[in-house]
């Protein structure tokens, strides 16, 4: 075996040794205690510990990578604070008389297996994170320390099954070379944050990851999606050749990444970043954005354990607004439910959540939750650029629902006398096909679209966006989803009105030649994504990408298009 294939989760080539990561199954025995108070007391004791452990595991993660990334060890610390699990571990140790290492495993795996039962994938990663955070605990109660973070002393590559999100944070990231993991799809943890961190990885690679072993040569190649181990000279010399390149690409897009997005016949567009809090602003304007095309408003509810009040949203939306002073900032109302869940929202339990009582669905519902997002917004849009974008729209009827609401918002600031945006423009996200396909409909009564590609070709393909068995069919790249594209773009500019598009898709090097061929006329990314897109529409013309783009519709396949545009514009290469 020397090659290893698998999905490819994160942009570059790491070469380097292997640091298999795996480990010791702890093994707990059952024993009858004389003290079950004193049983009781050693778990409290251990209890903290994890907790001030999770902390610092959330603190890194924040600094790091942002709050979003974070959030995972607040819900974790949650999980151990559990009035039911506690309950039933309690019992178990008083009325049993067992250690609490027994009746904690059993608790929780018991909790871990029921979730896992419902066949949920955002269910089943709960379940995970009950396992994770017990584990921590029972390590802390054994006083076990074989985290992988302290194997890790020189820059290695980390090859594992999967990675837990606490092993992974803790890594001393200086050393991380690359990732390369058995398990998890594109939207895992270890590939958010490696994509996050700017660290290639290849994740889904199989069994093959089993006979890795540590200190084996490895390349990681993050664009391919492949590992090879032990290459021979040749091999590596030519893998060490595209890393330079690639560095010093990297060099060179980023000191153009302040200049603007202009092809090389003139045509310009704008490079726009995602971003989910306050502290996402400062990279985003670093890495050359000229405003936030999306603004994941449910990330502030998300780093809270209690309902942000008007007050607190409208500062935090005006600290991100006027930060892009008369640059535009997008603000999209609340988007919770589907894989995205709040504890202190009460989300109603549903077969299908991502088709259910999700975003505007479940924000009509609950005015409590809405109107305070809406009112903030118009507050905190006075004297800057902010724009408001509601999610998850399916019919005109939607839209003009959230109208009405927020109407009845701004009539009760203006009698309040309070200063607000009253010529705010409104937008929608193009995500569901039947927007798509209303497109037309819908862009007389908003001022612009912004298509969002990661639900758009969820629920065009039918494949859920987590589930990596279907990853192939939930590419954007699939021809249906291209072709839904065409139809929104031409449906909105026939009527003067812009559009933008900020699914994963838009920071794809192979994807921007398309939608800039199509008239897309705002791309949103990743900032780290954003000096590179710039490059590329830099570098081509906006005629060639136009060409580019009537063909790629006609192709039949996502490989098909994918392997077209890397043939027709090499400039899609970083290296
Ligand atoms: C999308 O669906 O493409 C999008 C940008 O929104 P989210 O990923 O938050 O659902
Ligand atoms: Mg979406």
């Amino acid at each position: 075996m020397k090659e290893i294939s698998g999905i490819p989760a994160s942009y570059g080539v790491a070469i380097g040794p292997a640091l298999l990561y795996g480990r010791e199954e702890l093994v707990i025995d059952t024993h009858q205690v004389e003290d079950p108070d004193a049983e009781w007391q050693r778990f409290e004791q251990a209890r903290e510990e994890t907790g001030q452990q999770l902390d610092q595991a959330f603190l890194v993660t924040q600094a790091e990578c942002g709050a979003e990334a974070a959030e995972i060890f607040n819900a974790q610390k949650l999980m151990l604070d559990d009035p039911e699990l506690l309950a039933a571990v309690k019992n178990r140790v008083e009325s049993e008389r067992i250690n609490v290492e027994a009746a904690l495993l059993e608790t929780a795996e018991s909790f871990a297996s029921q979730l896992e039962a419902i066949e949920d994938e955002y269910l089943s990663a709960r379940a995970a994170d009950i396992r994770d955070v017990t584990s921590r605990c029972l390590r802390n109660l054994l006083e076990v320390d074989d985290s992988p973070a302290s194997e890790l002393k020189v820059p290695s590559i980390i090859v594992a099954q999967d990675l837990t999100p606490s092993d992974t944070v803790l890594l001393d990231k200086k050393l991380v070379l690359g990732f390369c993991t058995a398990g998890g799809g594109a939207t895992s943890h270890t590939a958010i944050l490696a994509r996050s961190l700017g660290i290639p990885a290849v994740v889904g690679a199989g069994e093959d990851v089993g006979e890795i072993r540590s200190g084996d040569q490895l390349v990681v190649d993050g664009d391919a999606g492949k590992v090879v181990v032990n290459p021979d000279p040749e091999e590596l010399k030519e893998f060490k050749n595209r890393q330079e390149s690639i560095r010093k690409i990297k060099v060179e897009a980023e000191s153009l990444s302040h200049q603007a997005a202009i092809t090389t016949d003139g045509h310009r567009v704008e490079v726009v970043a995602n971003i989910g809090s306050v502290d996402g602003v400062q990279p985003a304007l670093d890495a050359g954005a000229e405003g936030v095309g999306l603004l994941r408003s449910e990330f502030l509810y998300l780093e809270r354990e209690s309902l942000p009040s008007e007050e607190e949203q409208y500062q935090s939306y005006k600290t991100i607004a006027d930060a892009f002073g008369q640059r535009p900032v997008i603000l999209r109302t609340l988007d919770v439910g589907g894989d995205k869940e709040i504890p202190y929202i009460d989300l109603p339990v549903e077969m299908n959540p991502f088709l259910g009582v999700r975003a505007i669905r479940l924000c009509q519902e609950r005015p409590e939750l809405f109107k305070p997002q809406l009112r903030a917004a118009l507050r905190a849009g006075y004297g800057n650029n902010l724009k408001l974008m509601f999610p998850m729209v399916a019919s005109v009827d939607d839209v003009l629902k959230v109208r009405a609401v927020l109407e009845e918002c701004k009539g009760e600031l203006l009698e309040e006398k309070q200063q607000i945006a009253e010529e705010m423009e409104i937008g929608i996200m193009i995500e569901i096909p039947s927007a798509a396909v209303l497109a037309d409909q819908l862009a007389e009564v908003v001022d612009f679209f912004s298509i969002g590609t990661n639900d758009l070709t969820q629920y065009t393909m039918a494949a859920d966006r987590t589930n990596t068995q279907v990853a192939a069919l939930a590419s954007g790249f699939q021809p249906a989803v291209f072709r839904l594209i065409k139809t929104v773009i031409d449906a909105a500019h026939a009527q003067g009105k812009w559009v933008g598009l900020c699914g994963e898709m838009a920071g794809e090097m192979l994807a921007i030649p398309i939608l800039l061929g199509l008239g897309l006329d705002e791309f949103s990314m990743n900032p780290p994504a954003i000096p590179f897109a710039k490059r590329l529409i830099r570098s081509i013309s906006h005629e060639q990408a136009r060409e580019v783009a009537e063909e790629a519709l006609n192709l039949r396949s996502d490989q098909e298009i994918r392997e077209f545009v890397q043939k027709m514009v090499p400039e899609v290469n970083r290296d």
